[in-house]
């Protein structure tokens, strides 16, 4: 595997194979890496000649200065589960080499009522922070294709809207969520669960699967009010649990067409977030991908 730390070496690697016909697949990554992550370098070599794989802690979509000191870095670790992968290249770049020495330039993008919702509401500034970090990815890691994980479900409708406004022609590879024994999604935060809130943690999803399985059955505002009380019980502070269509908008019992059921919660200071797909079954499959020991 080939690491990159600089910005002009990989983009002059990349333009050099892509015009002898190489397909680039991109998978973009905050690092302490774990099996949903190899999963998207799995998806992506399916779709590419060539996977590279970038690890940057972006700090401009943190809108929460705490949750970015403390989120976890694990480079050495990182590198050899890819060297155990299928990936081929991985860009490592410090701040300077994504956004050049003057930082960041201040940008708007215009997503719509997408950052309005759920993540966005919650979330301020951050969904800019992930169209800034990709805009500039995207134009760094010039790719046929860039695979993203559906537990950041509104993610990848953001960045598909992104890739709209900018006219690049990158395909959006969407990949099921990979999730632990127990059902937890995983995720780089599950790392800063203390061992009594990780035995919690999975309530989350089974809650959301309750909650699809019982669709049909009751009006979605009571299932809602249970599962928010369950969860309140079990330690989380529900954040949203909502039900919505395929892009976002809000629904309030099942509909035709595909459906997301969502949620994020706090649960031991640990911000969790989940989604259950219904009425889709490729949305639905679960996908769980052995990781190699480091
Ligand atoms: P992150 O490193 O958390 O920024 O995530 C990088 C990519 O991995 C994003 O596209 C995430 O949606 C994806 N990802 C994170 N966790 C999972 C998971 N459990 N299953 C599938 N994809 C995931």
């Amino acid at each position: 595997m080939l690491i990159f730390r600089e910005q002009a070496p990989l983009t002059a690697y990349l333009s050099t194979i892509r015009s002898r016909g190489t397909r680039v697949g991109f998978v973009p990554t905050m690092g302490a890496l774990h099996a949903g992550h190899l999963s998207l370098v799995e998806a992506a070599s399916r779709h590419a000649d060539t996977v590279v794989v970038s690890i940057f802690v972006n700090p401009t979509q943190f809108n929460d200065p705490e949750d970015f000191e403390k989120y976890p870095v694990r480079t050495d670790q990182d590198i050899r589960l890819l060297t155990g992968s299928t990936a081929d290249v991985l860009y490592l770049p410090d701040a300077a080499q994504v956004y050049g020495k003057g930082g960041p330039e201040p940008v708007h993008y215009d997503f719509g009522r997408l950052e309005t919702v759920l993540e966005g509401a919650h979330r301020p500034g951050h969904f800019q922070g992930v169209g800034q970090v990709m805009e500039r990815l995207l134009t760094q890691v010039p790719a046929d294709c860039v695979a993203m994980g559906r537990k950041d479900y509104q993610q990848i409708l953001i960045v598909s809207k992104l890739i709209e406004l900018l006219h690049l022609k990158t395909k959006m590879i969407p990949c099921p969520i990979v999730r632990e024994s127990d059902g937890l999604a995983m995720s780089s935060r599950n790392l800063r669960l203390s061992t009594p809130a990780r035995a919690v943690a999975p309530e989350l999803y089974k809650a959301l699967r309750y909650l699809s399985m019982q669709l049909h059955e009751l009006p979605f505002a009571e299932l809602r009010s249970r599962a928010v009380a369950r969860l309140e019980k079990a330690g989380f502070r529900v954040e949203y649990l909502a039900l919505t269509t395929g892009d976002l908008e809000p629904v309030d019992g099942p509909v035709h067409g595909s459906q997301v059921l969502l949620a994020a919660a706090w649960l031991d200071g640990v911000r969790l977030i989940d989604n259950v797909a219904i009425g889709h079954r490729l949305l639905e499959s679960t996908q769980r991908v052995a990781i190699p020991r480091p």
